[in-house]
C-alpha cells in the first residue's frame, strides 16, 4: 500500500472539496454531451457544440460550466435561443456530487475512482430520465472498469476502502489481496444483476409484459462489482424506496389510473448506488445498531 497522499500533499480539505467542485462543474459540462450523444451514438468528441437552432459553433468563452448560462441568461449569443436550463443543472450537480465524494474519501488515491463512478451513475440517471435506456456504451465499460478498481484500489487505498474487503480477507487469509477483492466483485455483481434479473423474470411471468431492459441488470452488475454486496443490496433497496415514492407521486398526479405506466428504475437504482457511495456504511452501522 501506498503512504495516504495527505503526507505528501498538505492542503485542508474544504479547499480540495473546493478545487473538486470546479472540475466536477467541467466533468459536468462533459456529461451533459455524452447525456445527449450516447444514446443517439454520436461521437462524444466530435464535433464541437453547436446552438440547435441555428448551429453556429458555440465559442469557448461562451462555455464555461454554469458561469456562461448566467452571463449570456440562458440564451444563444448569436440567435437569441433559449438554453436549456439542463445544462448548468447538470453541470451543478456534478459540482456538488465531486464536492461530497471528496469529503467522503479524503485526500486519497480512491478518489479519482469514486470520482468516475459516481460521475456515471450521474449519466446513466439523465440518460435514463430522457431516453427510458441505460446504453452499453456506459455499462461495459463500467464493468470493466470496476473490475479495474477492485484489482488497484486495495494496493493505493488500502483494503478497507471497500465495504467487504476487510471480512472477505479473514475469510481467505491465504489468497492474495486483489483476488479476494475480485471474489467480492463476482459476490457482489451476482447480487446486483442477479436480483434485478430476477425481479425483471418474475415480473414477466406474473404480469405477461417485459418488465425491464437488461440495461438494468448490467447497471447493477457494475454497481454490484464496485460497491460489494452489502452496498448494492441497500442501493437497491434505495431504489426501490424511492422509485415508489417516485411512482406515488406521479399516479397521484395523473389521477392514478395507469398503473402499467413505467418510470424508469435505472434512475432511482442510479439514486440509491450514489447514497450508498457516500453514506451506506454509516446507514449499515446504525440499522444493524438497532437489533443490539
Ligand atoms: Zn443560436
Amino acid at each position: 500500500m501506498l503512504p495516504p497522499i495527505d503526507n505528501v500533499i498538505n492542503v485542508p480539505l474544504p479547499i480540495v472539496c473546493a478545487f473538486m467542485a470546479v472540475l466536477g462543474a467541467i466533468i459536468g459540462s462533459f456529461l451533459t454531451v455524452v447525456i445527449h450523444r450516447i444514446p443517439l451514438e454520436q461521437s462524444i468528441v466530435f464535433p464541437a457544440s453547436t446552438c440547435p437552432r441555428c448551429h453556429v459553433a458555440i465559442k469557448f468563452y461562451d462555455n464555461i460550466p454554469i458561469v456562461s448560462y448566467l452571463l449570456l441568461r440562458g440564451r444563444c449569443r448569436a440567435c437569441g435561443a433559449g438554453i436549456s436550463a439542463r445544462y448548468p443543472a447538470v453541470e451543478a450537480l456534478t459540482a456538488i456530487l465531486f464536492a461530497a465524494v471528496t469529503w467522503h474519501d479524503g485526500l486519497s488515491f480512491a478518489l479519482a475512482f469514486d470520482l468516475a463512478f459516481a460521475a456515471s451513475m450521474l449519466a446513466l440517471i439523465f440518460i435514463d430520465a430522457e431516453h427510458m435506456i441505460l446504453p452499453n456504451a456506459i455499462t461495459y465499460p463500467g464493468v470493466i472498469f470496476a473490475l479495474i478498481t477492485r484489482v488497484a484500489v486495495p494496493y493505493l487505498a488500502g483494503p478497507a476502502h471497500f465495504d467487504d474487503l476487510p471480512q472477505l480477507m479473514s475469510a481467505f487469509p491465504s489468497l492474495p489481496v486483489w483476488l479476494v477483492s475480485l471474489i467480492g466483485a463476482a459476490i457482489g455483481a451476482l447480487a446486483g444483476g442477479g436480483s434485478l434479473w430476477l425481479m425483471g423474470f418474475m415480473w414477466e411471468k406474473l404480469r405477461g409484459v417485459e418488465a425491464m431492459g437488461f440495461g438494468d441488470v448490467k447497471m447493477m452488475l457494475m454497481v454490484g462489482a464496485f460497491l460489494g454486496w452489502r452496498l448494492t443490496i441497500l442501493t437497491i433497496l434505495l431504489g426501490a424506496l424511492s422509485g415508489s415514492i417516485a411512482g406515488i407521486i406521479v399516479m397521484y398526479r395523473r389521477g392514478g389510473r395507469n398503473l402499467q405506466m413505467m418510470l424508469p428504475f435505472g434512475i432511482f437504482l442510479g439514486i440509491g448506488s450514489i447514497v450508498s457511495l457516500l453514506f451506506g456504511s454509516r446507514i449499515i452501522i446504525w440499522y444493524a445498531s438497532q437489533f443490539r
